[in-house]
């Protein structure tokens, strides 16, 4: 087949692609800027800004599955201040309406969109059942059944504009011959993302506090700790992205991990892979809501099929390369980062 990744230069675009090559399939790669840390395997990579795309782009000719992956996009550092919502919505808004012209002109087979967990209701109001005097300290969970997503409140803006462009690729879906799959990612982690720089996501962004912190110290996270999410590793994302795009499903479903973890559980388990003795410090920062999982009833219903990468393996394979990015960033050579332990101990 010949195949298009929107966002090929990002995280999920990058491994991707090379999933899809794996495949045999022709892969052309397009982003308004290459992968940051390895060439894209993809047979022609484009520089281009989707915002500007033609209806009769040369692109999408005869191309089968277009997998849209190209957003303004980062961890909560990013999302959640608030700062960034008109970009944000603007940008993303901006991309997908023409991607939408360019797959009905140019008759595209079949085009995939990245939606988001954020798209969930926030129950932040919730958080007062803390405060409770009787020494009870529920964390208010999300219920992310697809269905849930409605009545709408999402936690953000680009909550809100993933759920204006699921609509918009449904409205489209219905009115015209576009086929469309929607895949509700939950927090997807793993070798290759940003972990430096404002826009990483929670566990790059731990991976590197660890990475980077001296044994016998401590590193600081946003929060209390208590908060909770459930992480997916990126070959699971992938493997559901593809499942889906090749599937007849055409209604929104959750790609994520159901296994449900605190901020401080995946916290000790980075700090006991790193063998380093560290303390764990909460300050004040945006952290999102309480607490989320993907569930994945319907996924297991329409495909069979779940996320099944142990998180722990998956930590550590990111925790490794992250490493190897500080080591790499920090150009000499720090006996702590390279053992874990400093000589001393
Ligand atoms: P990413 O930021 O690494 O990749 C997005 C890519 O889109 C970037 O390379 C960026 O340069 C590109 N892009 C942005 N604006 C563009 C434009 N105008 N023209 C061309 N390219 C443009 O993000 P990611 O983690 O790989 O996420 C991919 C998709 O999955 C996004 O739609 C994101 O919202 C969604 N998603 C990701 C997660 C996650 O945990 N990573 C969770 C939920 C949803």
């Amino acid at each position: 087949m010949k195949c298009v990744v929107l966002g090929a230069g990002g995280f999920i675009g990058r491994h991707l692609v090379k999933r899809l090559k794996a495949e045999g399939h022709t892969v052309i790669g397009i982003d308004r800027k290459k992968p940051e840390f390895e060439p894209s395997p993809a047979d022609q990579f484009n520089i281009w800004d989707l915002r500007t795309l033609a209806p009769n782009t040369e692109f999408f000719r005869g191309v089968d599955e277009v997998f849209q992956l190209a957003a303004d996009m980062g961890g909560a550092g990013y999302v959640f201040t608030g700062e960034h919502d008109a970009e944000i919505m603007h940008n993303s808004v901006a991309i997908n309406l023409r991607v939408i012209e360019a797959c009905k002109f140019m008759g595209v087979g079949r085009v995939f969109f990245s939606s988001s967990a954020c798209v969930y209701q926030d129950i932040s109001g919730l958080n007062r059942l803390e405060q409770t005097p009787i020494g009870i300290n529920p964390i208010p969970m999300l219920s992310c059944q697809e269905d849930d997503a409605y009545p709408a409140n999402p936690d953000s803006d680009y909550g809100w504009e993933k759920l204006f462009s699921e609509r918009l690729y449904l409205a489209n879906a219905r009115n015209t011959r576009l086929k469309v799959r929607i895949g509700r990612y939950h927090n997807i982690f793993g070798p290759l993302g940003t972990w430096t720089g404002g826009r990483e996501k929670f566990p790059a962004a731990l991976c590197r506090k660890v990475a980077e912190a001296k044994h016998g110290t401590s590193i600081k996270l946003w929060g209390d700790g208590t908060q909770q999410r459930s992480f997916t590793y990126i070959d699971d994302a992938v493997e559901g992205t593809i499942r889906l795009m090749r599937s007849d499903v055409d209604v929104p479903l959750n790609i994520g991990s159901s296994r449900m973890v605190s901020i401080e559980e995946t916290a000790r388990m980075v700090i006991a892979m790193s063998q380093k003795w560290l303390d764990i410090e909460y300050e004040e920062g945006p952290t999102g809501v309480r607490g989320r999982n993907s569930d994945n009833t319907l996924i297991l219903q329409k495909l069979g099929w779940e996320p099944r990468y142990a998180l722990e393996a998956g930590l550590m394979n990111t925790y490794q390369w992250v490493r190897q990015q500080v080591i790499r960033d920090a150009g000499v050579s720090h006996p702590q980062l390279l053992t874990g332990v400093p000589p001393q101990m």
